[in-house]
């Protein structure tokens, strides 16, 4: 019988990739040396990473950003390593045997199951917004095709709704209004010449809820110099697709709204469906020890890499401080398993920073803080406006930033 153990990581994403990178590149080797062997398996229901950091200009025009540029193989990130120590499974993990230790995945090639069992576990599957244009929701050619149908149907649109007041809406929002609108001048409110209506609606009485209300506040004034109109107080209860292409939105308000393009950029949903209910939070995230990143209620080695879990508000900056912590202490354990005679290392202890941290691109400007601090429009434009950061697709499937 085999003495390898499977290190198994549910999702290849940003906090997946980290995690694996992590292990193939520093805790394989040191656990060999110990006469440890692993086989590390990277679960993805995509076969491509999607940097949908990018989607808000992307969706907009592939001219402005490429599509291409979005998505990257996860495989190609693990070429340079010993082919023996992996084994990339493109396929979805739909249930999760805590007692038995096991996974069972979906393969996406024949949709046949395959069950494994795990000696440490990563759980990093991530969120999903409405949208496919601006999240996976299944493997990546669902979100190119829908980034392709917008490209398509932008260019010519009068009349744009985007449903949703955090970053995700305000971008989309500020992007579109910019491509169709143009900007406004130093001394004007609104662009001279709107070529279509785009209208952000949100179901708060305020943008961007992480920012401070001042800051919410220039957020709508660079909304409306790209001739973007916002509504709050309204949701959108449902949408219907018009037989001429258009949709129209049925609206909390009783109103019902049509225009050539709408979409629906609010909120996020955990993807754990598999996870069982005692370990999910009441919005269905998975509840994580918020300082050492386990889980606590799943035995031993099983970890929370992401958005997933419940022990930070979500996205890249927290998750890039969180992933080397989650890695020191994967390491310890593995470490602690191998040789239990050794010394044990403390673990490295997680904090979260709810502090006022987000930049939001609008157009040719932005909004933003870090630690409560400003950051000036021109620095959000060059930090991130400018390109999305989407060099950072490839760093983070090549694991150049671990
Ligand atoms: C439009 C948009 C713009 C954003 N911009 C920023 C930004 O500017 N700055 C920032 O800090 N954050 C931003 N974020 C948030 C950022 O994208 C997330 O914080 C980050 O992607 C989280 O990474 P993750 O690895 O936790 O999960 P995700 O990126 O959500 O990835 C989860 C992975 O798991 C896979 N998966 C899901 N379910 C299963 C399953 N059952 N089995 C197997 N695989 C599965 C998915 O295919 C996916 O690859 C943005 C988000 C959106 C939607």
């Amino acid at each position: 019988m085999s003495d390898t153990q499977n290190f198994i990581v549910l999702g290849g994403s940003g906090g997946g990739l980290n995690i694996a990178h992590s292990f193939l590149k520093y805790m394989e080797p040191e656990l060999k040396k110990l006469g440890k062997t692993y086989h590390l398996y990277i679960v993805d229901s995509s076969s491509h990473f999607f940097w949908n950091t990018g989607s808000p200009r992307s969706l907009v025009s592939a001219t402005l950003l490429p599509t291409e540029k979005l998505f990257v193989p996860i495989a190609d990130g693990f070429n340079s390593y010993d082919a023996s120590l992996y084994t990339i499974i493109h396929g979805t993990a739909i249930s999760w045997d805590v007692e038995g230790r096991t996974v069972t995945i979906k393969l996406a090639a024949d949709e046949a199951t395959q069950t494994l069992p795990y000696y440490a576990l990563v759980l990093a599957t991530g969120t999903r917004s409405p949208s496919p244009a601006t999240s996976l929701h299944g493997n990546h050619m669902l979100s190119k095709a829908a980034l392709e149908d917008l490209n398509n149907k932008i260019p010519s649109a009068t009349s744009v709704i985007v449903a949703g007041g955090g970053p995700t809406g305000v971008e989309v929002a500020g992007e579109i209004g910019h491509f169709l609108n143009g900007s406004a001048g130093w001394f004007s409110s609104r662009p001279a010449n709107p070529k279509a209506k785009v209208t952000l609606i949100t179901k708060s009485d305020t943008l961007l809820p992480v920012l401070s209300k001042p800051r919410a506040l220039t957020a709508e004034t660079y909304l409306n110099k790209v001739g973007v109109d916002v509504v709050y107080n309204i949701s959108v209860v449902s949408s219907t697709t018009d037989a001429d292409g258009k949709t129209t939105v049925n609206l909390s308000n009783g109103e019902q709204w049509t225009a050539d393009v709408y979409i629906p950029a609010w909120g996020t949903t955990p993807n754990t469906e598999y996870v069982p209910a005692d370990l999910k939070n009441d919005q269905g995230y998975i509840k994580t020890n918020p300082t050492t990143l386990r889980i606590d209620a799943a035995g031993s080695r099983v970890y929370v890499a992401g958005d997933v879990g419940d022990y930070s508000r979500g996205g890249y900056h927290s998750l890039y401080t969180a992933t080397p912590i989650l890695a020191a202490n994967i390491r310890r354990d593995l470490l602690a398993a191998a040789a239990p005679d050794e010394t044990s290392v403390p673990d490295r202890l997680f904090t979260a920073n709810n502090t006022e941290t987000q930049a939001v691109p609008i157009g040719p400007r932005g909004v933003g803080a870090v630690n409560g601090w400003s950051l000036p429009s021109f620095l959000i434009w060059l930090l991130k406006g400018r390109d999305y950061m989407v060099g950072n697709a490839l760093k983070t499937v090549h694991g150049r930033m671990v």
